[in-house]
């Protein structure tokens, strides 16, 4: 070994001991008569130190030494005379006897820094010099912790981990796939999994029980901070279980990873139906980090010749408590153009100011009375100092319009405080999801999610409101407003999964040419079946009370879905198009 203790682990017991230290220059400060060098690696900083009256020669290497040279010191721990009560070496320094440049480095591009100088894109472009920072090191050490008490924790109960394959077949439901030509197969493709979803199930029917794998998944989709083209889902299935169950398990697991890596102790996780979520929160994954419930008005404003509010189908809002006084004309004006941006689309925004002293003030005084409006705040359970927000529309882009502004105003509120945390499980989830462009229903979940029992019959009867009433044992875990896992109970008979694809839109060939396989093995004893997945990124970044996985991931793309340290993706040459026969023709 080239060194006999790391770089954060001397304390005042270790004063005297004769030691070797390695790691990387952070800072050096020439004094004249003595200089005084960083050295930092992985588990924290040393203080080395060189008197130039004891030996000048070894003191004028020390001051030549750059930042972030790779440096070996053999000396002894000998007590500082100015401590540093922030660093946990700080009350010790290394009297250096001998200093050898085990490599130089060129200056770094941004500093090497808890609060660096780097924008982002150096900072990915020089990626391996970023994971040098400590917080960007702590992520990535805080997330090999992560999976591994996952995986005590999962195989303390009998989860098996399966490898499944990464290149398998396209199918058209669900994200967009990554495909990979085939060489061998001329004008073919694989298709990088989504989810190894097919794969698990499949295991089931082998009779492996339980089953487990942490493990890359590949959409390609649009990106966003919380989305990356390749992530990682711990993923799961279980058979001969109920939902509970399921629930019951990956709660279980949930509590023991905030327990063993956090030192919390979560509650109970509470249970919400989706319809209840979109009601109160107007969101399938709502922060209860704060209530701020929804309040609907409908019966109370309508026929007062405000024609907004008459001819819409939802009028929907929120208290924002003690807020009134904080809000100028002008601030209320620049919050209803950040409605009205095109991410919110809300068309306007109604505003009811409960004064101090009991006055009102309403963007809608011309059309209701203080008597009216004073009914409306008693639905609020309003005080004087509050202020209401009401939007109206249609009812599903009301609701998500006024989900942002609620968490808006939580932020604003600080009310989103990120290391509070609020799980709760999110279930009976619509089966199906109407797509307005393609008019089409597509699975909520994955086409594979079992309609609830007493649904089952329903199925096929084919009017568009009894299958949008239709619903799933589907569920997801959310936490602080982000969905960190979701999963259902799936089908298991083959005639089931039939009926589903047929709800879905696909032929018998369709669905026998994609989808045959798992139809097949059903018939084979399939036992009764289900799983969850869980964003694995997400929940290392939501544990820590970030929301950019990218954080927490060593080397990401970004937002264009680049990797700007290795350049990729990037043009293979011509020999190579045409091995996989994809010779591009240029006129
Ligand atoms: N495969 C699903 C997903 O990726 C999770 C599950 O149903 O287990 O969302």
């Amino acid at each position: 070994m080239l060194r006999s203790h790391t770089c954060g682990e001397l304390r005042i017991s270790d004063i005297g001991k004769s030691v070797k230290l390695c790691g990387w220059v952070q800072k050096s400060r020439d004094l004249g008569a003595l200089t005084f060098v960083d050295l930092r690696d992985r588990y924290g900083i040393t203080q080395l130190f060189f008197n130039q009256e004891d030996n000048p020669e070894l003191c004028e290497k020390a001051r030549k030494l750059g930042r972030e040279f790779v440096v070996a010191a053999i000396g002894k721990v000998r007590e500082r005379s100015s401590k540093n009560a922030n660093r946990a070496t700080g009350d010790i320094e290394i009297e250096v006897t001998e200093l050898s440049i085990l490599n130089e480095s060129k200056v770094p591009p941004f500093t090497i820094d808890d609060d660096t100088d780097g924008g982002d894109e150096l900072r990915m472009k020089y990626r391996y010099l970023d994971i040098r920072r400590m917080p960007v090191m702590n992520n990535l050490i805080f997330r090999s912790k992560l999976a591994i008490e996952t995986r005590k924790f999962l195989s303390s109960l009998n989860f098996v981990e399966v490898e499944t394959p990464v290149l398998i077949k396209s199918t058209p439901e669900g994200a967009r796939d990554f495909v990979v030509p085939s060489r061998m197969n001329a004008g073919q493709f694989y298709a990088l999994p989504q989810s190894p979803q097919t794969f698990k199930q499949l295991l089931m029917v082998s009779g492996l029980d339980r089953y487990f794998q942490i493990v890359k998944c590949f959409r390609d989709e649009d990106l966003r901070a919380d989305r990356q083209p390749e992530f990682t889902q711990i993923d799961c299935e279980m058979s001969f279980i109920t939902q509970e169950d399921i629930l019951q398990t990956f709660e279980a697991l949930t509590k023991y990873l905030f327990k063993t890596l956090k030192g919390i102790d979560l509650p109970t996780f509470p249970r919400m139906t989706y319809d209840e979520a979109m009601l109160k929160y107007g969101s399938d994954k709502p922060d209860l980090r704060f209530s701020m419930e929804f309040v609907e008005l409908n019966d109370l404003v309508k026929g007062k010749g405000f024609s907004v509010f008459d001819e819409a189908k939802l009028i929907v809002g929120i208290n924002a408590e003690g807020q009134a006084a904080k809000y100028s004309n002008k601030d209320l004006k620049d919050l209803t153009e950040w409605m009205k941006r095109p991410q919110i689309g809300a068309k306007g925004l109604v505003y009811v100011k409960y004064e101090e002293d009991g006055s009102i003030k309403s963007t809608v005084g011309k059309f209701y009375s203080d008597e009216d409006i004073k009914i409306w705040l008693e639905r609020f359970s309003a005080k004087p100092g509050d202020i209401l927000f009401i939007l109206s529309g249609e009812t599903d882009a009301t609701r998500k319009q006024l989900s942002e502004l609620r968490l808006e105003m939580g932020n604003r509120m600080g009310l989103r405080q990120p290391h509070d945390f609020k799980p709760l499980w999110v279930m009976d989830f619509p089966l199906l999801e109407w797509d307005e462009d393609t008019q089409r229903f597509y699975a909520m979940h994955h086409p594979f999610t079992s309609p609830k029992k007493e649904d089952i019959n329903r199925m096929l009867d084919g009017d568009h409101e009894t299958m949008k009433a239709l619903r799933a044992d589907a569920y997801d875990l959310v936490l602080n407003g982000v969905e960190i896992g979701g999963g259902s109970i799936r089908i298991h008979d083959r005639t089931l999964q039939e009926k589903n694809f047929k709800l879905l839109g696909f032929t018998e060939e369709e669905a026998e040419a994609q989808f045959g396989f798992l139809m097949g093995a059903f018939e084979f004893g399939a036992p009764p079946h289900g799983g969850i997945a869980f964003g694995f990124d997400r929940l290392c970044a939501v544990m820590n009370g970030q929301n950019t996985i990218r954080d927490f991931i060593a080397f990401p793309k970004n937002n264009q879905g680049r990797d700007v340290m290795i350049d990729a993706p990037s043009p293979i040459d011509k020999a190579q198009l045409k091995e996989l026969y994809l010779e591009i023709k240029t006129e």
